[in-house]
């Protein structure tokens, strides 16, 4: 460390840490290398790294329960109200990697960033409680996540609730219960520590509790590592270091589903499921059982889907609540699923953003259900705001009713206002966004029925998409395909379908292109053979990419 501990906050803060593992001996040692003296002033988290080699070379690797807790007197963060930062180290000796984890406390941000009217002392075990959380994997479960957020906790009164959120709020409202800094951790971080043990609980003998126990550290440590070396654009090895530890018959159900998730990110779909349906069998969490119950929609396997996340508990989040509703229209219950999308529409919390995204699912889902007056209803205003996805589904519901002109003039207005954002949006950090535009251009110029210009969207999208976490937030695979299959370019749908980056589901996989094709023929006023062969085509995409 190169500033002082306070003394009475690591008292508080291993009261916290017994009281959450009674039974475990806990200790803390202190390690004055390098000197104090030797540290740095004013680090950069990333010249934080270079200096943690040089005390990363003396960590033992017998895989001890150690975490390793770093003060700094100034370290520089971009961001408001980071006080500390988790890590795992990850140190490559003789052949193998030795994982570390630990955290990182600033003296500096303690002292300033958040909380004004918090102590000293109370602000550093708030920190230390904190990011103790992150690193022993909280929080990992979407029931009780921040919206938007995930990493942290949404129950008022836990020390997982994030540190950002606290910063200006709880200054102007000083006094109310958010407003304080818990040092404990809330019910539900509680209980997934639970589910955790009760895993390791659930075995028969003595022995086998502890091999479990162990095992379970183990996994975790290998995930960190995999998860790090993907980081480091080392996917393949990643890979290849889950899949020899899934195969063994004593993996943890956090592997299965982690293995799961490499297989999903690969294509391959049916394996991914196995393996998913292994981590559920094993008592993996509610994230795990959603994962899983996404992938079987796509696969139609609807009543497999429902039961495994009927029995939940909790009330669905928002991003569970589609899977819930694909479910449920799968199983002919679409009324059902259109109650939930409305449910969700009026719950608070639930970021701006995020609730146009369901009033948009909601419209499409009353679209499939025949119900068109009532989805334009829902997009009307959207229409005013020149919401680009809400005009092309706009255009969608007026050509379904046979309004051709009023369809015309709504997608062209969205297909114009695409071009023309994606022409002012030419810095590199916008390409999220620039993907999302040459989507929607495609998109309403497939509806249109024109393809002039449509080479080089092409061409720009499969830059952008060769990022596949990025492609899959936007459906990239699926809605291209969809577009393609609307221009009667079937082949190059299925192509692209089958590429990587189309193997997951979004959120919106309901876009039918079936249903596109009927509306481009309203558009252009033609005969309905293609419409079948553009229907017979849809079901050979989803049956070989797993979609709807
Ligand atoms: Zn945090
Ligand atoms: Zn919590």
């Amino acid at each position: 460390s190169s500033c002082e501990p306070n003394e009475k906050a690591w008292r508080g803060f291993l009261d916290t840490v017994r009281n959450l593992l009674p039974g475990t001996e806990v200790e803390v040692l202190q390690d004055d290398h390098p000197a104090p003296a030797e540290w740095p002033k004013d680090v950069s988290p990333a010249g934080l790294d270079a200096l943690a080699q040089r005390w990363l070379d003396r960590v033992p690797d017998d895989e001890s329960d150690s975490i390793y807790v770093v003060y700094l007197e100034r370290l520089q963060f971009d961001r408001v109200g980071e006080a500390g930062s988790k890590r795992p180290w990850i140190v490559r000796r003789g052949g193998r990697y030795v994982y570390v984890p630990g955290f990182i406390l600033s003296c500096n941000m303690i002292e300033h960033a958040f909380a004004p009217f918090v102590g000293r002392t109370q602000r550093e075990r708030f920190v230390l409680t904190h990011e103790f959380g992150h690193t022993i994997g909280l929080v990992a479960n979407e029931g009780h996540s921040f919206p938007g957020d995930l990493g942290h906790c949404r129950e008022h009164g836990c020390a997982m609730r994030s540190l950002e959120s606290r910063s200006l709020f709880s200054a102007l409202t000083v006094g109310a219960p958010w407003s304080r800094l818990s040092m404990r951790f809330g019910d539900r971080c509680r209980s997934d520590i639970a589910a955790v043990q009760r895993w390791v609980d659930a075995a028969t003998t003595t022995a086998e509790r502890h091999d479990r126990a162990g095992r379970f550290r183990h996994d975790a440590r290998l995930l960190a590592i995999a998860e790090w070396l993907e980081r480091h654009g080392r996917e393949a090895e990643a890979f290849r270091v889950i899949r020899q530890t899934a195969a063994r018959d004593d993996a943890s159900p956090e592997l299965h589903a982690a293995y799961g998730g490499y297989l999903r990110q690969r294509g391959d779909l049916d394996a991914a499921i196995e393996e998913f349906r292994r981590a559920v069998e094993l008592g993996a969490g509610r994230r795990t059982r959603f994962a899983l119950a996404r992938m079987l929609c796509g696969r139609g396997k609807y009543d497999e889907a429902l039961d495994l996340i009927r029995p939940l508990p909790e009330r669905p989040t928002m991003f569970e609540v589609p899977v819930i509703a694909w479910a449920l229209e799968g199983t002919g219950r679409p009324e059902q699923a259109a109650r939930l999308f409305r449910w969700l529409s009026r719950q608070r919390g639930v970021p701006r953003g995020y609730r146009y995204e369901t009033r948009l699912n909601l419209a499409r889902l009353l679209g499939r259900m025949g119900r068109c007056e009532e989805a334009r209803h829902l997009l009307a205003k959207f229409e005013s705001w020149n919401w680009i996805p809400a005009l092309i589904d706009a255009g969608r519901f007026a050509a379904q009713r046979g309004e051709a002109e009023r369809a015309r003039g709504l997608l062209r207005r969205a297909e114009e206002l695409a071009l023309q954002k994606l022409l002012s949006s030419k810095k590199a950090k916008d390409e999220e966004r620039r993907l999302s535009l040459a989507l929607s251009a495609v998109e309403a110029s497939a509806l249109l029925d024109e393809d002039q210009g449509l080479e080089s969207l092409l061409a720009l999208i499969d830059r952008l998409a060769a990022d596949r976490t990025r492609a899959a937030r936007h459906g990239a695979g699926y809605r291209l395909a969809a577009a393609l299959v609307v221009l009667g370019r079937q082949q190059e749908a299925r192509r692209r379908l089958l590429a990587a980056w189309g193997s997951y589901l979004p959120q919106d996989a309901h876009t039918d292109p079936c249903l596109n094709e009927r509306l481009r023929q309203v558009l252009r006023k033609s005969g309905a053979g293609e419409g079948v062969k553009g229907c017979a085509v849809r079901d050979d995409l989803h049956r070989d990419a797993g979609m709807l």
